[in-house]
């Protein structure tokens, strides 16, 4: 009992000759040493409990057992040894490696990893078995009119649950209990349902032709043949780039492998769900942040002992510890989400490929808007393109126009052109839909005071407060802060003299509402609706037709099929051109054609308009003309120039501490601490971008290299060598950052 204590498993331990290294999911460099009890079977991979301290944390064998020399030296009677074996399947070696491999790359201790790799005990438990009756014949002493209906229903020899016998008979559970203790059942264990059908490969006849035939034929070869490979579908939205690469899916799961498909937005795409059963007979697993635990347990479960096939899931979905893993599709390729930028910083579209290169099996990435960097590595060669230039069946692209601004002016206190206002009431008499798209939630992303200018900013933050009309509240879209929108101004006092400047979709709204009175709108914007559920629904009466106007954030851009959707405008298309990120160019190219090409994706003529005050500008000049390519090449010529990415490799370092000084002295240490590299050099530090979040002042470094430059060795010289972080110091490194 006293195994909990510190000195405990010391004793309790009899005599064991074997040491072994165990990951444990904590912050730690490496691999902890312990004994292995007598008689307790362990390999590399083994999910384990050991004790650390005062506490047990569950753990992975690391590394095979016995090879590391300095373990051998270790006397196994001066360590503590591991309490228990789960009954799992062992983490496999493809696993364990991947998550080295990502620990190295990310420099994040590898614990933290294989965190999101194992789960706590309760999911390593077997499922439980059912408990059921079946009937083994006889006559009870009295037949009432109950039990002659718990009779009837036991007609086959089916074994019922208690409670399900007696909800289909349509009896209490006394009846049922009755007859039991009269000896007519015998006990019997089920296994458990299985969290999710299993899918078909051959559930319906692929149903693709022409190009898209092609394109699967390729990507099906791929699957076929043994070892790695990417493939990128390169097709323009609507194209049909889901049903090509479901046949990819499909011959993976002829030849017995598990298939995970990562997809940005999971949350969002109960649609995709349902297609991928119409074709397979069954849906995927899914895997994200809003499953709730228990169902958590199980697809981790499943996915372990092999029972699930299929995957769909958010980025994390990519740590599943799969047994049989034998495809992954990345879809939306370029979307940003992708990237995780809290604890452990890794992109996972870059860390699936990892992941196929570690087990020697396919990738496929999918997009109609690639990122800069799979479009080099498909003209390199390094990935095989397939691509797919035209839309599905009779829907043709949506007719792009830009909007000069300058020109057509909005009325005073609005924000939507006499043209786009035309636009959308042609639409609407003609019984379609139009959609808005605003990236900025709430009402006006900046609210001062007229008499004195006083802006409202967050006490936290180095952001302004943005005002939410819906809910009186001005909110901090950094930290979260909010308070209710004052009446009067905090600095010279006056009521009633607030301004709002600029629009967020809930102003946006206000002008729609109007100009079209009758029209039916819906704003969709993640903090007006309730959660996911809430989300889902809105989502399929716009795809029903039971909205004319919809008012939306990036929330509407991906991925949806709105049948009657025909009209897309742009309110706002300059607005991620602000920013100096060199990627803002690419963003805003993908952002712009992926909202456009919600329009129109069933046949009728549909159109987009974007608002524009610089019709000039490349990315302008690319949507409206719909040459992605000559987008896509000037872009890749000016990174290659400028050594970014992927020309030129980046880190960024942020430092952050209570006060300013801290941070600023902290990062000053680590740029001292630069070891010298030919080709890699350190710029700042300087205030980041958001110079103060929660309360917390940030300093940036930025550490550019070349191409082929040890970037992981550079940035493990410069924190090894560098000043320790202290009290406050925190700091957070960012390897390939999305915005630099
Ligand atoms: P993408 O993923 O390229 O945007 P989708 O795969 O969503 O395109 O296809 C666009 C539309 O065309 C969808 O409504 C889809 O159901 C339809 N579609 C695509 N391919 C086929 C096919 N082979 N048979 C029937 N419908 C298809
Ligand atoms: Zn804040």
């Amino acid at each position: 009992q006293d195994s909990h204590s510190l000195f405990g498993a010391l004793f309790d331990t009899p005599a064991s000759k074997r040491v072994v290294p165990v990951l444990v999911p904590l912050p730690v460099p490496e691999a902890y040493s312990y004994a292995v009890p007598e008689g307790m079977a362990v390999e590399a991979g083994s999910v384990v409990q050991v004790p650390i301290g005062p506490r047990q944390h569950i753990g992975v064998v690391w590394d095979e057992p016995e090879v590391r020399d300095n373990q051998k030296a270790l006397d196994p009677k001066k360590l503590r040894a591991i309490d228990q074996v789960f009954d799992c399947p062992p983490l496999t070696k493809d696993m364990r490696e991947f998550i080295e491999w990502v620990s190295a790359y990310t420099l994040s201790p590898p614990g933290l990893v294989a965190r999101m790799a194992i789960r706590a005990p309760a999911a390593l438990e077997p499922e439980p078995m059912i408990e059921a009756l079946r009937f083994t014949g006889g006559e009870p002493d009295r037949v009432t009119p109950a039990r002659q209906r718990v009779l009837q229903t036991l007609e086959d020899d089916i074994p019922w649950t208690r409670s399900g016998l007696a909800h289909a008979a349509g009896v209490s559970l006394s009846v049922v209990d009755g007859l039991v203790k009269q000896g007519l059942f015998e006990t019997v264990f089920l296994p458990p349902p299985p969290v999710v059908a299993v899918p078909d490969p051959d559930y319906v006849a692929p149903r693709i032709d022409g190009p898209q035939k092609q394109a699967a034929s390729e990507l099906v070869e791929a699957v076929q043949t043994a070892g790695f490979s990417a493939s990128l579908i390169d097709g323009v939205t609507g194209s049909g780039k889901t049903e090509v690469y479901f046949e990819a899916i499909a011959e993976a799961l002829r030849l017995g492998k598990q298939v995970l498909i990562l997809l940005p937005e999971i949350a969002l795409t109960s649609s995709f769900l349902e297609r991928f059963q119409d074709r397979f007979g069954a849906k995927p697993a899914e895997w994200h942040s809003d499953l709730a635990p228990r169902m958590r347990e199980k697809v981790w479960r499943g996915v372990v002992t092999g029972e699930v096939r299929v995957v769909a899931g958010a980025r994390s979905a990519l740590f599943l510890p799969f047994e049989e893993l034998g495809l992954i599709v990345v879809d939306e390729e370029h979307d940003p989400a992708y990237k995780q930028e809290d604890r452990i910083f890794y992109n996972a579209r870059d860390m699936a490929v990892v992941r196929a290169r570690i087990g020697k099996f396919p990738i496929v990435l999918v997009s109609a808007t690639p990122s800069v960097e799979s479009q080099v590595n498909g003209q390199s060669g390094r990935y095989h393109v397939v691509h797919l230039p035209t839309r599905f069946g009779d829907a043709a692209m949506p007719d792009l126009h830009l909007v000069d601004m300058r020109r057509h002016p909005p009325a005073k206190g609005g924000f939507l052109s006499p043209v786009m206002l035309r636009a959308i009431g042609k639409t609407i008499e003609k019984k379609e839909q139009a959609l808005l798209f605003l990236n900025r939630r709430g009402y006006a992303p900046l609210t001062l005071c007229r008499v004195c200018g006083h802006r409202f900013q967050c006490p936290q933050c180095s952001s302004w407060l943005v005002e939410h009309r819906f809910r009186n509240q001005i909110q901090c879209h950094q930290c979260g802060y909010s308070e209710k929108t004052p009446e009067a101004c905090p600095e010279c006092g006056t009521f009633d003299h607030l301004v709002a400047c600029g629009p967020g979709v809930e102003r946006i709204a206000e002008e729609v509402e109007r100009h079209f009175p009758d029209a039916r709108t819906i704003v969709m914007s993640s903090d007006l609706l309730g959660g996911v559920k809430r989300m889902r629904l809105e989502l399929e009466a716009i795809a029903k037709g039971e909205a004319d106007i919809v008012i939306g954030t990036q929330l509407v851009a991906k991925g949806h099929n709105f049948p009657l959707m025909t009209l897309v405008g742009i309110v706002d298309a300059d607005l991620g051109l602000a920013n100096g990120d060199p990627r803002a160019a690419e963003r805003t190219f993908q952002l712009l054609s992926q909202v456009t090409g919600r329009a129109g994706r069933t046949g009728l003529k549909s159109y987009g308009l974007l608002q524009t005050y610089q019709p000039q500008h490349p990315v302008m000049q690319a949507i409206a003309s719909g040459d992605a390519s000559a987008f896509y090449e000037r872009e890749i010529g000016e990174r290659e120039k400028a050594l970014l990415p992927p020309f030129g490799r980046l880190a960024s370092i942020i430092v952050s501490a209570d006060t300013r000084l801290d941070a600023e002295t902290h990062a000053r240490g680590l740029r001292n601490a630069a070891p010298k590299m030919s080709g890699v050099t350190v710029l700042g530090p300087a205030e980041a971008p958001l110079a103060i979040v929660r309360g917390r002042h940030r300093f940036r470094l930025l550490v550019h290299g070349r191409r082929n430059s040890d970037m992981q060795g550079f940035l493990r010289a410069m924190l090894s060598s560098g000043p320790k972080a202290r009290g406050s110091v925190q700091v957070q490194l960012d390897v390939d950052p999305q915005s630099f």
